[in-house]
């Protein structure tokens, strides 16, 4: 019994420990294998019937786990079901069978490697982490070229312990994970926005996720502790390891415990402020997650995710089907759907987009979609004919000039009055918002926002571009200072701009999401915070727990100050003097 410590990235917090299973690694084994000229067509017919089992067995699937877990859950497989109608991802293997006349199995190892190879090519973590979608689906159809008889269900399994495989599929993790015997996960591959980790998080499982090769180091009835928090795996420990985790793991539970009783605390500040915390979510089926944790609507819907659940561009159903599934899922708490920011790093294979020099100055967001507006009319189509319920708004990423909101108003109007036309039922009032990321729309802000119905302050992007330091280069994060004093007289600007202008305004970048950059927000008159759901419960512990007359004050006094630090330090040590449980969740991870 070899004792190890792993380091990865940790992607669901807690700490699980328990008796270690191992996972068996879904295969595409196939060699390549010819058939005659003759054999063609039963080859197609085998693939074909492969298929209608696949449709079945995923349909069967969804029942399961909207029975274990909810609907929600399920969504996933109506993905894994578009993926199996789209045409052109079949087309393709059909061809490869006629054209190099080979076993079906043969032609989808090969597409699948097709498809992988392109992902990987992407730059985004999110998009690359979607090929298992694509993969999962040929795997399973894979599976079913053999008929085989069902296993009777699984229900046998019922004895907790700890999952750990080289990489979960998407509909494998939903199984596996909806069981409620799972304690941790530990998987080889895979980053923050893999199924598996949105999964883990929202079932509230501790997962570590990017060990490498943690599956060729352990095996089957090992010991194994997974602390989600910190991204530390160990196998096998000595017991005083043990015990040293298992207090640490009461000290979570325990503060697990507290960040969800505060979830359902009304969100107001100690004298009576009313704040409301909103969610950013990636993926359809985050909405209930989001209020669980106390989201009190959808400030960014990141609605990237849907040019990823085909190998062809989505259709205005596509699109209709995730936005009023959100809405529904909501209602009657807002929406903001974010129309796509890809484009640059984010490409897509379906989207052939050119390679850039310097993608993230590049052809991204609005700028992609102005220069593809018919791209760009199947989305806003379909928000508007979502908006029935009147809780959905539209918000434009990466604005930098007054033109492009003109350009977007006017596609806007046109898409409006061709539903009208059409007679179909859309929010006439829906309100139409802007993102302010970029440097220069933020030093316009006055002038824009008399262009729109409301302001969103994209601060992951707004400091990467103000300060000069790439969001996601570690060799500069030393430098990338949301308590910047140029950030934090930028931020202010446009806060107070938009509320002398009686607009609405939100904040969605990470800012939101840390308790002192979240005082110094709502020392600048903020009151719509929207975040990662996880990190709900404990901003609204910090506002809750503070006077808003206290933190003006503080957060005015520290406007002053010289260095990132300085702001800092004075804010925590004023604000702890008067309001000593303001950083009670906010200090631990
Ligand atoms: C931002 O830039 O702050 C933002 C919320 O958008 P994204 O993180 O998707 O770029
Ligand atoms: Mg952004």
């Amino acid at each position: 019994m070899t004792f190890i410590r792993l380091r990865g990235n940790g992607v669901s917090p807690g700490i699980g420990m328990g008796e270690l299973s191992l996972t068996e690694p879904v295969l595409f084994t196939a060699r390549k294998e010819s058939i005659s000229a003759s054999a063609v067509d039963g080859e197609l017919r085998r693939l074909k019937k492969a298929v209608e089992r696949t449709k079945s067995e995923l349909v069967l699937l969804k029942q399961e786990i909207k029975g274990n877990m909810g609907e929600e859950h399920a969504f996933i497989f109506d993905a894994h079901l578009l993926i199996l109608e789209d045409s052109s991802l079949f087309n393709g293997i059909k061809d490869i069978v006629r054209e190099e006349k080979v076993r079906a199995e043969w032609a989808l190892t090969k597409a699948n490697q097709r498809y992988q190879e392109l992902f990987d090519a992407i730059a985004d973590e999110y998009f690359r982490q979607r090929k298992s979608d694509v993969s999962d689906v040929l795997a399973r159809i894979y599976a079913n070229l053999e008929f085989k008889k069902k296993h009777p269900a699984q229900k046998e399994q019922v004895r907790k312990e700890v999952l750990v495989a080289h990489e979960m599929l998407p509909s494998e993790a939903a199984l596996r994970l909806s069981r409620g015997n799972v304690l941790a996960v530990a998987t080889d591959m895979g980053g923050p926005t893999s199924h598996t980790a949105i999964l883990a998080r929202s079932l509230n499982i501790p997962a570590v996720v990017g060990l490498h090769d943690i599956t060729q180091k352990v095996k089957n009835g090992d010991f194994i502790i997974v602390d989600g928090t910190d991204g530390e795996v160990i196998v096998n420990p000595p017991l005083a390891v043990r015990k040293d985790f298992l207090s640490k793991k009461e000290k979570y539970d325990h503060y697990f415990r507290e960040l969800k009783k505060t979830a359902k605390l009304k969100p107001v500040t100690l004298d009576g402020v009313k704040f409301l915390p909103l969610a950013n979510i990636e993926l359809p089926n985050e909405v209930e997650m989001a209020f669980s944790f106390g989201a009190e609507g959808i400030g960014l819907f990141r609605s990237e995710f849907i040019y990823l659940q085909s190998a062809s561009l989505p259709s205005e159903e596509d699109h209709l089907a995730a936005y009023s599934r959100i809405a529904k899922a909501a209602y009657p708490a807002p929406v903001y759907i974010r129309t796509i920011d890809i484009g640059g790093d984010k490409s897509l294979p379906q989207l052939k987009i050119e390679k850039e020099p310097n993608p993230a100055l590049g052809l991204r967001a609005i700028r992609f979609s102005l220069g593809n507006p018919d791209l760009f009319r199947v989305q806003l189509r379909a928000i508007l004919r979502a908006s029935v319920l009147k809780n959905v708004r539209i918000l434009i990423p990466m604005i930098t000039e007054v033109e492009e909101v003109g350009e977007v108003k006017r596609l806007f109007e046109e898409v409006k009055a061709e539903l009208e036309n059409e007679r179909v039922k859309f929010d006439r009032q829906i309100p139409l918002g802007i993102m302010i990321e970029v440097p220069a729309a933020a030093g316009i802000t006055d002038i824009l926002v008399k262009e729109v119905d409301y302001l969103s302050i994209g601060t992951n992007d707004l400091i990467q571009y103000y300060l000069a330091v790439d969001r996601s280069n570690e060799f500069v994060s030393y430098l990338y200072k949301p308590l910047h004093p140029s950030v934090l007289r930028l931020v202010r600007f446009i806060i107070q701009t938009a509320l002398r202008e009686g607009k609405d305004i939100t904040v969605c970048g990470e800012m939101a999401a840390d308790p002192l950059c979240a005082l110094v927000l709502l020392g600048f008159g903020l009151r719509k915070f929207s975040m990662n759901p996880i990190f709900i419960p404990r901003i609204k512990q910090t506002l809750r727990s503070v006077e808003l007359k206290t933190v003006e004050k503080v957060v005015e006094e520290a406007m002053n100050l010289k260095t990132a630090q300085d702001v800092e330090e004075s804010i925590i040590e004023r604000i702890l003097v008067k309001h000593p449980k303001a950083f009670l969740l906010g200090q631990v991870k």
